[in-house]
């Protein structure tokens, strides 16, 4: 799939659509979202460090998340919302990178080639600001993304849960590869037969299209097309 290089989001605060990169300076400052933490302070959540995260496809710049997440909740926990959000299909193992630290499902296979740990280590005693952390989902057909701890803060979070979704990328469907409608599946087959790597179909060329089988659904996520991926791309609250 060739998506555009279209890769505005809106801020879920006040609304406004902007690039990644203005995303990520525009959160330190909104007044909506100052506004959220202010109304924060007054609830009787636990007052902790708060991590601004910055997710990105590691090989796009179109798809991307901006996130804030408790110190106090563990790595397992933003690695089963990115599931959520963005990859899981058939329930792979994935990996964070921090520090020559593989942060995994571990299993006790007596290989220890490499030096691993669980995931259930809270963020606060990993993360700081500048950090930039590789992470896999799936290591035979693998969806590769980078984390940016982009900044902290310490006070008490927005909402009852651990991570807090503050922006993602918009959603423009590519189009069709027959006839430039919006394209909503992707054919694997034609992915991998033909020379352009194309294999977008619009509903109506994926009902009449040679490779029934094969066809799965485009959705905001860079797992699209790989290993048996259907979306839904949704976050889980
Ligand atoms: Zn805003
Ligand atoms: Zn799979
Ligand atoms: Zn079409
Ligand atoms: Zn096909």
């Amino acid at each position: 799939m060739s998506p555009s290089l279209q890769n505005r989001g809106a801020c879920a605060y006040c609304g406004r659509e902007m690039t990644r990169g203005w995303m990520a300076r525009h959160l330190r400052t909104c007044e909506k979202r100052l506004a959220a933490q202010t109304e924060a302070d007054r609830t009787r959540r636990r007052k902790q460090t708060l991590y601004h995260l910055q997710v990105e496809d590691a090989w796009s710049s179109y798809y991307w998340l901006q996130l804030e997440m408790r110190g106090e909740a563990t790595l397992e926990r933003l690695d089963s919302y990115l599931r959520d959000i963005w990859l899981e299909c058939c329930g792979h193992l994935s990996q964070f990178e921090i520090g020559g630290v593989y942060y995994t499902q571990i299993m006790d296979d007596g290989l220890d080639f490499r030096d691993e740990k669980g995931m259930d280590v809270p963020v606060g005693e990993l993360f700081t600001p500048g950090m930039e952390i590789p992470y896999e989902y799936d290591f035979g057909t693998t969806t590769e993304l980078l984390i940016k701890v982009m900044d902290q803060r310490v006070g008490r979070p927005t909402t009852s849960h651990p991570i807090v979704l503050m922006a993602r990328n918009n959603f423009e469907p590519p189009s069709c590869m027959e006839c430039d409608k919006p394209a909503t599946q992707l054919c694997n087959e034609c992915m991998y037969e033909r020379e352009d790597r194309r294999g977008e179909l619009c509903d109506e060329h994926a009902e009449e299209h040679e490779h029934e089988d094969y066809l799965l659904p485009i959705v905001n996520s860079p797992r699209v097309g790989q290993c048996g991926y259907a979306g839904p791309a949704e976050p889980p609250y």
